[in-house]
């Protein structure tokens, strides 16, 4: 990784606080799987065996993307969940094999580049395929996994356009394989206490909501600025979490937006994607959310007003370090690993033959409003969501 690169996702998690690496190499070191270490030629086969035994009654997951969020969180919380582990990787980059290799114990039999992925289908230690590569490579990549006869999550923005959506649903469908978009906070205790407080109407109809989020991107030169490969700027990367608290606090999809785009003070660096905008997502009953999404301010909240006070979370969208208040008081919930969680919860959707609660659909229709939102930015009008 050149020194640009660490340069902006040090910025990016900086604001993302990521303390599960942490928990995830302190579990690897305690693992010992060298148990058979004596001979080179045996090692192979022999960590294979051990795998099996170790997550015998798990379903095997491939990440396809090794970048920051593969490494940097999903592979340390697959250390940490119990239906599912880490089973191959797939890559374009030959270097980061043998550290991978080397952190996760996996066997040369489950490496794949993106040449030979399909032979996947094939290998039954893979029942899952996780794709993590930058936005615009999702559709391809879920479509090959799901005629790979895998299951699939497929990490957000689900794809650049509904039309890509309707592909991957339809892919999956038609393999008989399930699809999940990694929306992690569905398992994240404080923004599911979010939704139960709107849904359940605990302080009466929220009438209105407020969410942000943003960080000072760094690289001018990365994937997350290049319109082709990201489908747009901050909206795409961060405000989904916004439009996705809006959605899950209220139980309820948003008919109409308006949309501005803010200042661009770096306007080389934003040639090609918005630095920043603000939105206002019309509700059903008419509830007005208001969402910003930046890549030049810190911003992580979502509030909601409702008819009996205010609920909210000033610390909301992070992998961790959530915090809540409400008119009973602050609150005060578990801490969990959200990707574990996730992951786990979509291993027993698969092994129970249940939905999972984030399908292809939801990320469809989130696609669909970003698409909306972005209508209305460039034509200063407002635009309705059908
Ligand atoms: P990253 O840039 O760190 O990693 C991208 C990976 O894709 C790298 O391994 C890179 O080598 C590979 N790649 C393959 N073809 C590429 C190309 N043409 N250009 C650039 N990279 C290419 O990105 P990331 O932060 O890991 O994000 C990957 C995906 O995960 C994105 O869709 C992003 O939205 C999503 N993500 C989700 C969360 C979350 O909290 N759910 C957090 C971060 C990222």
């Amino acid at each position: 990784m050149n020194r640009k690169s660490i340069s902006s996702q040090y910025s990016r998690r900086k604001f993302i606080h990521d303390l599960s690496v942490n928990a995830g190499m302190a579990a690897l070191a305690v693992n010992g799987l060298n148990l058979f270490s004596s001979c080179d030629d045996n090692k192979e086969k022999n960590k294979g065996s051990a795998m099996a035994k170790d997550n015998q009654n798990k379903l095997g997951i491939a990440l396809v993307g090794l970048g920051n969020y593969a490494g940097g969180q999903l592979a340390p919380a697959l250390e940490q969940t119990n239906d599912c582990y880490l089973a191959g990787i797939v890559t374009g980059t030959p270097s980061k094999i043998d550290t991978w290799k080397g952190k996760y114990n996996i066997p040369d039999k489950n490496i794949y580049n993106y040449q030979n992925f399909d032979s996947i289908k094939d290998n039954p230690d893979i029942d899952i395929v996780y794709v993590v590569l930058p936005n615009s490579m999702h559709a391809e990549y879920v479509i090959r996994a799901a005629k790979a006869g895998k299951h699939v999550i497929c990490e957000k923005p689900m794809a650049i356009t509904p039309e890509d959506c309707d592909r991957m649903i339809a892919a999956c469908k038609e393999a008989g394989k399930m699809l999940s978009i990694g929306y992690r906070l569905h398992f994240e205790p404080y923004n599911v206490e979010m939704a139960r407080l709107g849904t359940k109407k605990v302080y009466g109809n929220v009438k209105k909501m407020n969410a942000g989020f943003g960080f000072p991107i760094g690289d001018p030169t990365q994937w997350r600025l290049n319109k082709k490969l990201a489908g747009g700027g901050p909206l795409e990367d961060v405000g989904i979490y916004c439009i996705q608290g809006f959605c899950y606090t209220t139980g309820l999809d948003p008919i109409a937006v308006i949309a501005q785009e803010g200042p661009k003070t770096d306007k080389e660096k934003f040639r090609d994607v918005e630095q920043s905008l603000t939105w206002e997502l019309e509700f059903p009953g008419n509830i007005i959310c208001h969402g910003k999404a930046s890549y030049s301010e810190g911003l992580n909240y979502l509030q909601a007003e409702a008819e009996k006070g205010v609920f909210e979370l000033t610390s909301a969208f992070n992998y961790s370090g959530q915090k809540g208040n409400t008119p009973a008081g602050p609150m005060d919930l578990p801490k969990v690993n959200q990707q574990a969680k996730q992951m786990d919860d979509f291993a027993q959707a698969v092994k129970n033959k249940r939905p999972t609660p984030v399908p292809g659909e939801m990320g469809k229709r989130d696609v669909k409003i970003i698409q909306a939102i972005y209508q209305a930015m460039e034509t200063g009008k407002k635009v309705e969501i059908r």
